[in-house]
């Protein structure tokens, strides 16, 4: 048996099973259900190894007894070709059967990868906040891939030792009563005592399945802000932090490896006193001739296999285990329902979409009122400046109409329909949005730009590029559309991702446009394109701009100044220019032409 196998299972009990018998119903039913020709295929081939295992023992004690009785060697060639024969199927069977069982896991947990993958994205933005992107990468992927063992190897190992386990007590009892007995009341014994190593084991493996936890989130966090860390000086401090959670989990591995040397050893002793046994029992009855010597070998043969099964039980109730453990964070996870439920559907009118916000309050956390009754219009086609404090929450404001939270109360429409009564990707397709920090994928520039969508030819993309007035820009890219962006930013500035951002939208044509500038200051040339991009963008489109810049403004129909979460103003810019106790009128008065607004 192998150490880490058993480790790791042992390693998994750090939490306690609540995984009902109908849940792993349910999960094999589901899983397993529309794959029933393979798993029956794999119960056959594994029905066959188990009898052919069996089968093994009785022709060695055939040709011992026939070597003592008559020794004619054709009979004996006979018997040990069968024997080669037997030997060499059983393997080939057994060989089969992990193939189909391994298929059957694989195909089965694809499924439920690919099940989990699409429920998570289908999550409100608020359980992407309460989960890192490492425990989701943890529950889809390395909880999913303890499955591939649990519906697999578990019923092939559990199921054939158990029934092989059954079969061998059941002829060695036919040769012996009382060495039926005997080896009975071990494999039960043997059972308890692992059951309460299990128990004792559950502490010492929690503690180093926390500290690596910890290491990893501790990586994790490391390599995001990698910039920060380095460019801040932080470096030490995390190489500190490094040894100290290192240290831990080195220490709590020591423990458990010590732990699982114990019992390891216990489990030999156990062995070695239930061989001995065995040995001195069938020995006494050889030698009072009420057995043969082929029989004492066939007793000797089927106990080796019994206490080896009996360990791989042992080892198949840790992955069980480990299995339940997964199988209760997973669930967990399809549990959550999203808080954003798709609508049964509307009609919107065709071009730009009126946009009405009424009496809409938003917290995202109880305690915390982020929008406070909030109500405005704004018609078909106007361009609405977005401007106010950090954190005055006008990116909340957007994250409503995208539907990635709903209102507390109030309600938001758009082509005079009410948002929640939508279907969640018609909305989304009306809508381009362009946010603060535009995330990019690892792929060519046109990958990025169509979201790897092979329908979109080539001369559209370069067509939308040209009418953004963003030929200059996509000239100087050393490979056209082919060039490569990465995801940690690709080379690309702040500003010119917003450029691509335009393309995506632009390729989309919405009927409302949600723009979230980039705070950080641009050099002239970009924001020039940026701005030439973004005026094209708008053109024909109910507009809402969170506006950092000026030049931004001086293009919109009407201002909103947000601030703590309420209008504190909101008319078309010129008469707010011209009000000078507005507060629009105020900054203007602040900043100089270069200065940020916000
Ligand atoms: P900025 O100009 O800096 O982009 P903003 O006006 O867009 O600011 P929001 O991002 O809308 O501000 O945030 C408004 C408030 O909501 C802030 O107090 C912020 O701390 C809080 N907030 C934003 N996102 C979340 C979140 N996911 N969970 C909890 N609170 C949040
Ligand atoms: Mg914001």
């Amino acid at each position: 048996m192998k150490l880490s196998h058993v480790f790791q299972s042992l390693k998994a009990r750090h939490s306690p099973t609540r995984v009902t018998l109908q849940q792993y119903g349910t999960l094999f039913a589901t899983y397993l259900g529309p794959q029933w020709l393979r798993a029956c295929v794999m119960a056959l081939l594994l029905i066959g190894s188990i009898v052919l295992e069996l089968l093994g023992p009785q022709i060695i004690r055939t040709f011992i007894d026939t070597l003592q009785s008559d020794s004619r060697m054709q009979a004996l060639s006979i018997i040990a070709l069968l024997y080669l024969g037997v030997a060499l199927s059983s393997r080939l069977v057994a060989a089969f059967a992990t193939y189909f069982s391994e298929d059957v896991g694989w195909n089965a947990t694809n499924q439920l990868r690919a099940d989990l993958t699409r429920h998570c994205l289908n999550l409100d933005r608020s359980f992407h906040a309460a989960h890192t992107p490492g425990e989701l990468l943890e529950r889809v992927d390395s909880n999913v891939e303890t499955l591939v063992t649990f519906f697999s190897q578990f019923v092939i190992r559990i199921l054939g030792s158990g029934i092989l386990m059954l079969g061998i007590l059941v002829l060695i009892a036919r040769e012996n009563v009382w060495f039926g007995a005997i080896l009975g009341v071990y494999l039960i014994l043997s059972n308890i005592i692992f059951v309460y190593v299990q128990r004792r084991a559950t502490s010492i493996y929690t503690l180093h399945w926390q500290a690596e936890a910890e290491l990893s989130g501790f990586w994790g966090e490391l390599f995001h802000g990698l910039e920060d860390v380095t460019s801040s000086g932080a470096a030490h401090y995390m190489m500190r932090r490094y040894f100290h959670l290192q240290r831990r989990e080195n220490t709590t591995e020591i423990k458990s490896i010590v732990f699982w040397a114990g019992f390891e050893c216990t489990g030999l002793i156990l062995d070695v006193i239930s061989m001995l046994i065995v040995l001195i029992l069938s020995a006494s009855l050889f030698v009072q001739g009420m057995i043969s010597l082929g029989t004492l070998v066939l007793l000797l043969t089927y106990t080796a296999q019994l206490l080896a099964h009996a360990f791989d039980i042992a080892e198949q109730l840790g992955t069980l285990q480990q299995a339940s453990a997964s199988i209760e964070r997973i669930n967990e996870i399809y549990q959550t329902q999203s808080g954003v439920q798709d609508g049964p559907g509307v009609t919107f009118p065709t071009g730009a979409l009126a946009l009405t916000f009424q009496n809409v309050s938003f917290s995202y956390e109880a305690a915390q009122t982020v929008l406070h009754t909030i109500s405005f219009q704004l018609a078909a086609g106007e361009v609405v400046g977005l401007i106010g404090r950090t954190g005055s929450g006008k990116t909340t404001l957007m994250r409503l109409l995208t539907r990635f939270y709903d209102p507390t109360s109030g309600s938001v429409c758009l082509g005079g329909q009410d948002l929640r009564q939508a279907r969640l990707d018609d909305l989304r397709a009306r809508i381009g949005l362009v946010t603060q920090e535009v995330q990019l994928f690892q792929g060519t520039l046109r990958d990025n730009v169509t979201f790897f969508a092979d329908t979109i030819p080539d001369q559209r993309i370069l067509e939308a590029i040209e009418q953004l007035g963003m030929s200059t820009w996509y000239e100087r890219l050393p490979q056209g559309l082919d060039t490569e962006l990465s995801s940690d930013g690709g080379g690309l500035s702040a500003g010119e991702a917003q450029l691509l951002a335009c393309i995506r939208v632009f390729l989309q044509q919405p009927q409302l446009l949600l723009l979230d500038e980039a705070t950080s200051r641009l050099d002239p040339a970009t924001e020039k394109i940026l701005t030439q991009a973004t005026r094209r963008l708008m053109a024909g489109r109910t507009t809402l701009v969170i506006a950092h810049r000026l030049s931004t403004v001086e293009s919109v129909d009407h201002i909103m100044v947000l601030e703590d979460g309420r209008v504190l103003e909101c008319n078309t810019r010129a008469a707010l220019a011209c009000d000078p106790t507005s507060h629009y009128n105020h900054l203007l008065r602040m900043m100089n032409a270069e200065d940020m607004l916000a």
